[in-house]
């Protein structure tokens, strides 16, 4: 590890939000970076055609992508595994999932928006616009798959990785969905079990995503509860900005504004 080489280039921000925790936060989708004294983790790591950003976000904190110990997938979307993916195959990065995530992981099911889906809700403000955008990151590899996972230990339990997150299980937006605490740092890497903003949705604030998004959304509603264990003052969503305050705060206010639709 060593000193920022660069610039960042345009479409993310790197933002510092705790004691060794960074932000990267694009357009389209966040992830963690934890980078401390016992190494460094990942949580989730944007989309295939976001390699040279999750590069540079690394840069940033002073790291290369051989550094990278250990990658956390909330789950297992395309937008969120992408650079796990890159990761694994390249220099054999651990991606670490959870058991019940492995399906998904794998590819053996996708419980992830289809084509269908997107064609079904184009009418809807957002929509179009948001699958036009996304679709080349994808680089033709929406069903983008992990052959091998470490699988995360049972619920609350702490992952032994650098910066030691707690995990907790969140499931609904997939059936595997998990939470990071990093409760030392005072960060929860939610992903997408509660999100502040996407292009999809009209809202601003802690919500949950749109149904089409969904494996089950009252599932998903329900589990936002776990999330009130955490003591964690900056809860970080998949997507949109950083969310301060308690984490039961963002629940509340999750659970008032429900999925836009
Ligand atoms: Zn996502």
């Amino acid at each position: 590890m060593g000193e920022s080489k660069g610039q960042l280039p345009r479409g993310i921000r790197v933002d510092r939000i705790g004691e060794h925790v960074h932000l990267a936060h694009t357009p389209h989708v966040n992830w963690l970076l934890y980078a401390g004294p016992d190494g460094v983790t990942l949580v989730d790591s944007g989309y295939l055609g976001q390699r040279d950003l999750l590069v540079a976000s690394l840069d940033a904190v002073g790291c290369r992508p051989d550094d990278v110990d250990a990658v956390l997938v909330t789950h297992a979307h395309a937008d969120h595994l992408g650079g796990a993916a890159w990761l694994a195959d390249t220099f054999g990065t651990p991606v670490h999932a959870d058991a019940a995530e492995l399906p998904n992981l794998h590819r053996d099911v996708l419980e992830q928006v289809g084509p269908g889906d997107v064609v079904g809700n184009a009418w809807r403000p957002g929509v179009l616009s948001w699958a036009l955008a996304i679709t080349p990151l994808l680089r033709g590899r929406a069903d983008l798959g992990i052959e091998r996972a470490t699988v995360l230990p049972e619920l609350d339990e702490v992952v032994d990785v650098p910066g030691r997150p707690r995990v907790l299980r969140v499931a609904g937006h997939t059936s595997g969905h998990v939470a990071f605490d990093f409760a030392d740092a005072g960060v929860l890497a939610a992903g997408d079990a509660l999100v502040t903003r996407h292009r999809t949705s009209p809202k601003a604030g802690p919500q949950l995503l749109p149904t089409m998004f969904q494996f089950d959304t009252d599932w998903a509603r329900e589990s936002l509860e776990l999330l009130r264990a955490s003591e964690s003052r900056t809860l970080v969503p998949g997507h949109g900005e950083p969310w301060v305050g308690p984490a039961s705060a963002a629940v509340d206010a999750a659970l008032a504004a429900g999925a836009a639709w």
